[in-house]
């Protein structure tokens, strides 16, 4: 009888539970339809209540809205816990473009995974699972208490997820202080050679602004001089080409000094041409992690050819550094015509943590023993996580969910993308890498 090996057993469960998971559609469309993650949180915890834990799966909003909360006692109670936190739900994967199918968690022949979520963020749960599912089997118990969280609709704002949660069930995060979650602690191996691992810790704020301009309605063969359609898009015209100051906040002050030392030039943050050549597909993460930026995403007014309409309203996404909320809106509202009126689809925090403590100390340690050649920096990401609604409860987050990446280039445009998928071997060093980065906390 061969004796099982505790670390095949971890990639075995890991790469088993990521492919199980991407087979269940968690699709979130952002208007609380779609199929839920019920099902899905009640998979993670029956392999959690498999090896003698007893997780609870709640529900949120609605029936179907549902996550999986698990504390693990540690050796130390005295200690807070760490939490370790993925989300369940996905964006939605409509199959065209998809070279395998998006729900199909297919292995290829090169040992890649495929489907929605592989790396946002199945990948992540699949990796929290694995491991203390490994702890139970071997025995093991952590320093310090873990409290392990999987979230339902991270991907539409989290309002029947991490916001629900801290406003109304703040006892599923169990007393934790600091998480690990998402985005970072990828590999990204830069165009001269070196490789970085970002580690997350600050996020840009977001609005998700409508704006509703007015207007004189009437025949469109006449001379108008208040025509909505044509005052938006002056406005969004100026909007859209405002070029919004580079500044740097201190995760990405460290992140152009550690990096610019690195490739021995500083980064060209203001020609984004020459930063793209510095940093490769990492520039159009990091060009926005700079600068507060504003995309145009909607735009809509009239019904027929020859009627000038009463109103014009836009959507747009404005992303904005931590600290640089009322000076952004302000600048909106004076772009935008006097008569226009603004309303929030979403409106969340900007946050950022320092780039020390025994988190970092444990990734930076954990990292330069498994890939010594690579260099542990933190950014600011331009998307928003449950870090948000959890750092209102006072929670240091940290994003750090490690995969290495070999032979991957384009990781940022899977985000959300088709054709998502994960090498096997990146998983299984990203779970080891997490295993050694938790233990050591
Ligand atoms: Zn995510």
């Amino acid at each position: 009888m061969v004796a099982s090996d505790p670390l095949n057993d971890l990639h075995a469960d890991v790469v088993a539970i990521v492919g199980d998971l991407i087979r269940f559609d968690t699709s979130n469309p952002g208007d609380n339809s779609g199929p839920g993650e019920l099902a899905a949180a009640e998979f993670c915890a029956a392999l959690l209540r498999d090896v003698g834990y007893e997780p609870e799966v709640f529900t949120t909003t609605a029936t179907h809205r549902a996550g999986v909360s698990l504390l693990i006692p540690g050796e130390d109670p005295s200690l807070d816990p760490l939490l370790l936190t993925g989300h369940l739900d996905v964006v939605p994967a409509p199959p065209a473009g998809w070279i395998h199918p998006p729900f199909s968690g297919l292995i290829d022949d090169d040992g890649v995974m495929w489907g929605r979520g592989a790396v946002d963020m199945k990948d992540m749960v699949g990796m929290i699972l694995a491991i203390v599912r490994g702890w139970a089997r071997t025995g093991y118990t952590p320093r310090r208490p873990i409290a392990v969280l999987l979230t339902p609709d991270e991907e539409a704002g989290g309002h029947h997820g991490a916001h629900w949660i801290v406003a109304n069930r703040p006892d599923l995060l169990h007393g934790a202080t600091q998480a690990i979650g998402e985005v970072g602690g990828f590999s990204v191996d830069l165009p001269g050679g070196q490789r970085i691992y970002p580690v997350q810790t600050g996020e840009k704020g977001l609005m998700w602004i409508t704006a509703r301009v007015v207007g004189t309605a009437g025949h469109g063969s006449l001379i108008h001089s208040d025509n909505p359609v044509e005052k938006l898009i002056v406005a969004l015209e100026a909007l859209a080409t405002h070029p919004f100051e580079v500044s740097l906040t201190p995760s990405m002050a460290r992140f152009a000094d550690t990096v610019g030392e690195l490739i021995g030039e500083p980064l060209a943050f203001d020609d984004h041409e020459r930063l793209v050549a510095q940093l490769g597909g990492l520039a159009t993460v990091i060009g926005a992690s700079v600068r507060t930026t504003l995309n145009p995403t909607m735009l809509s007014a009239g019904f027929k050819h020859n009627v000038v309409p009463s109103e014009a309203t836009t959507g747009m996404d404005v992303r904005y550094l931590p600290g640089s909320r009322e000076e952004v809106l302000a600048h909106i509202a004076e772009v935008l015509p006097d008569d226009a009126t603004m309303t929030f689809a979403n409106d969340d925090i900007a946050l950022e943590t320092t780039f020390d403590g025994r988190i970092i100390e444990a990734i930076v340690e954990v990292l330069g023993e498994r890939d010594p050649e690579a260099v542990v920096v933190p950014y600011l990401m331009t998307g928003g996580t449950d870090g948000k609604a959890f750092s209102t409860l006072g929670v240091r987050y940290f994003g750090f969910s490690p995969l290495q990446l070999d032979g991957i280039e384009s990781f940022w445009s899977m985000f959300h993308g088709v054709n998502e998928r994960v090498p096997v071997r990146g998983l299984e060093f990203g779970v080891e890498v997490l295993d050694d980065v938790i233990r050591r906390l």
